[in-house]
């Protein structure tokens, strides 16, 4: 049995078309297919070193390093579509 660790995962969509993953207010983009999975890295990627791993049903596998910076503010739109703010 996987221990699955309780947070919430939402994939989000930016008003440019970007598919990301939110975690906790951070955000991720898609990095790669790996063996258990899907590896999700922090969108501010010149600065900060974390990065997620989520099962192929988008539940959260783990989670590597602690971020840099604060967590990212999203609006959702009424498309459905997010915008950073
Ligand atoms: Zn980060």
């Amino acid at each position: 049995m996987k221990s699955i660790i309780q947070t919430r995962v939402h994939f989000i969509e930016l008003t440019d078309g970007q598919n990301l993953v939110l975690v906790d207010g951070f955000s991720y983009k898609w990095h790669k297919a790996v063996k258990n999975g899907r590896r999700y890295r922090c969108v501010k990627t010149n600065m900060c070193n974390a990065h997620i791993y989520l099962y192929p049903d988008g539940t959260l596998e783990k989670q590597v390093h602690t971020h840099t910076h604060k967590p990212n503010t999203y609006k959702r739109m009424a498309s459905g579509k997010y915008f950073k703010i």
